[in-house]
């Protein structure tokens, strides 16, 4: 899917197929105009797994850190590099794949001031409620969501969400392992 996605797409796309962690990041980088390096990690390999391209990869996040503290220069200095890194155009040219949900939920747990991460795993559960109670998920629905998160059923809770946010019932046919399957499954629904 490589190269099918414009740049404009991406705030719309946010909002509709989207995992929250996800979710969380964007809004993160819009709002302060930078993440830190578990965020962009996170962010910068589920963008890749989305389909944009190294020279979209490098616009997008170009354009948003120039908006915050960091010049062209300091970006192309500091930033770049990492970038190319993802896409295995330097270093050791590792193709990086995206994290799925396990080394999202089961590693590098993100701390004060971080995005990255689950919300479903590492969001004070107050907070997990009044968001997806501004993303308009029903009562009933956030305590069915609350009540998997309870239980440490994090994957599931996402999927909950998932079926809530994309009138899918029951089943929504698949079994959730990662943030660019549910991006995938979101996008066959309303693509
Ligand atoms: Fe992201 Fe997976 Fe957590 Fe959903 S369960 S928010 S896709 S890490």
């Amino acid at each position: 899917s490589i190269g099918k996605i414009s740049l404009e797409q991406i705030d719309p796309l946010s909002a509709k197929s989207y995992p929250l962690c996800m979710r969380q990041l964007h809004r993160g980088l819009r709002d302060s105009h930078h993440l830190r390096h578990g965020g962009r990690m996170q962010y910068g390999l589920f963008l890749k797994g989305i389909g944009l391209t190294l020279d979209q990869a490098l616009q997008f996040w170009r354009s948003e850190f120039v908006k915050g503290k960091v010049d062209a220069d300091k970006f192309d200095k500091a930033y770049a590099y990492s970038i190319r890194h993802m896409f295995g155009k330097e270093g050791k040219r590792t193709d990086y794949t995206p994290y799925s949900c396990m080394k999202v939920i089961l590693s590098n747990p993100p701390s004060q001031g971080d995005q990255h991460g689950c919300p479903f795993r590492h969001s004070d559960p107050e907070l997990l409620k009044q968001k997806l109670q501004s993303y308009k998920v029903s009562p009933s629905g956030i305590s069915q969501i609350l009540e998997l998160v309870k239980g440490m059923h994090y994957q599931l809770a996402c999927q909950k969400y998932f079926e809530l946010t994309h009138s899918v019932r029951t089943d929504s046919g698949f079994s959730l392992n990662h943030p660019n399957q549910y991006f995938m499954e979101s996008q066959k629904l309303l693509g």
